[in-house]
This record gives C-alpha cells, structure tokens and sequence, in this order.
C-alpha cells in the first residue's frame, strides 16, 4: 500500500476519533429540590395532601372535580381556587409537568399558579432552554423571567417555595406599594423580591387590597400538583426593641 493511500485513510480515522462539536447545553440545575415533601410547619394552612380537594372550588363555587389519584390533583377541569385566603404568605407546592415531546412554547405542559389569584407565576416545560422569557416557567407572567432556568426535566417532580408579601395601601385606600414575590424553584432563588405592577391573572378588576385564594390554572395540559400549603405571615413584626431574654 503507497503512503498516497495509507495517509487519507489515517487522516479520515484521526478525524473521526475527535470529539465532535456540540450545541451548547445549559448546565442542569443542582440535583433534585432540596424543599421535596417538606412538612407544612406549625401554623401552616394545609390546601392538599394528597387525597381530596375539600379545601378548594372551581371559579364558580362549585367543588372543584380535578382527578385525584397516587397522592397527587391533575389539571383537567377548569382553574381551582383555595378556599382559605391570604395576604402575606409562604406558599409551598410541587408539581410535575407531563411529557409532551412534540408540543412547543406555551403548549408545553402550561399551568400556572397565581398568588390571591391576581398575580401568576408561570408554570410550563421549559426544561433546557437557555434565557426563559417572560412567559416560561418561573416567569411572574408577562412581567419578570425567571433570573436562571431551573426546571426540572418533565416527570420529575419540581418545587416552589413563593414568598408573597401584598400590596400596601395608605390611610385614603390609595396603591402605597406593589406587590412582591420572591421565587425560588427547585431551591434556586429565581425572582428575586420584584415588583408585580399589575395584575396578571383574569379578572384583573378585583380589589386588590383584600386577601386572595391560591389559584392554581387548567390551561388544558395534565399538570400534577401535590403537597400544597401555605404559611400566612404578619404584616410586620415588633415594633420595640426587646433586648435578650433575662434583661
Ligand atoms: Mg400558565
């Protein structure tokens, strides 16, 4: 065999031994949630636990008929709120997006959760995508991305802690100071105490000074929730300077 002949052939086997090149792949977020199946604290309000929907209604009063099964409430039959309420609040809840390889964007896995009903974090696949937009998963909808993608691969389950402080209205009832909301998913701080400047939950024409229900959105995909409470927090706390014990 010449060296004209042996030289390409060792040439074509060099270059297919090289790694070849790869689309960026955003680097998965750490591990599993560090807040799964957390127990609802002393003083939490307990919304599901996986077996009935007693403490939640359909939009209109009427019980709430989402499916129920394996410890966990599936997104099949219209928007369901709490029926207890809250303004300032902890709000803890899990949830797992279905397998949908061939839809796309906001037909992937959509469902949302909205504080007092008004203000929606997004719930959706966004799994993998590089920079989520204002309408992927995380995302106060329509108003603030999540600061970093931290979903989950479907099937997986997937935390949200929420920390919701409502808004603030002075002594003539006029708008003082919007809503806040810090995020974090999966353990990863993803809205970082913003600002909601308007409602972005249907119907925005509600008092927004009163408490609200836990909305949780049928967007006609099978989204399963579980573990769903909600810690209600004052307002503010002591006014005075108490010293340590025993002083
Ligand atoms: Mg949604």
């Amino acid at each position: 065999m010449s060296v004209r002949t042996v030289l390409p052939i060792l040439l074509c086997t060099w270059l297919a031994a090289l790694p070849q090149a790869q689309p960026p792949v955003p680097a998965d977020p750490p591990g599993p949630s560090p807040t799964l199946e957390l127990a609802p604290p002393p003083g939490a309000v307990v919304l599901f636990s996986g077996d009935d929907l007693g403490a939640w209604t359909r939009m209109d009063g009427a019980p709430a008929t989402w499916p129920v099964a394996e410890g966990a409430m599936t997104s099949t039959g219209g928007d369901i709120r709490s029926k207890d309420t809250f303004q300032d609040a902890y709000v803890h809840l899990e949830w797992l997006e279905p397998d949908m390889p061939d839809a796309q964007g906001q037909a992937r896995g959509n469902s949302g959760v909205a504080l007092q009903g008004r203000y929606e974090v997004q719930v959706l696949d966004s799994y993998g995508i590089d920079a989520p937009g204002k309408g992927d998963c995380g995302a106060i909808y329509g108003q603030y991305s999540a600061l970093v993608n931290a979903c989950r691969p479907p099937l997986e389950w997937q935390t949200y802690d929420i920390i919701f402080r409502a808004p603030r209205f002075d002594a003539e009832g006029k708008l003082a100071e919007h809503a806040r909301l810090t995020v974090l998913q999966n353990g990863v701080v993803i809205q970082n105490n913003v600002q909601v400047t308007g409602l972005n939950y249907p119907p925005t024409d509600i008092d927004p000074g009163t408490p609200g229900p836990l909305l949780l959105q049928d967007h006609g995909n099978p989204v399963q929730y579980r573990n769903v409470w909600f810690v209600p927090l004052p307002e503010k706390g002591s006014e005075e300077y108490q010293g340590r014990r025993g002083e």
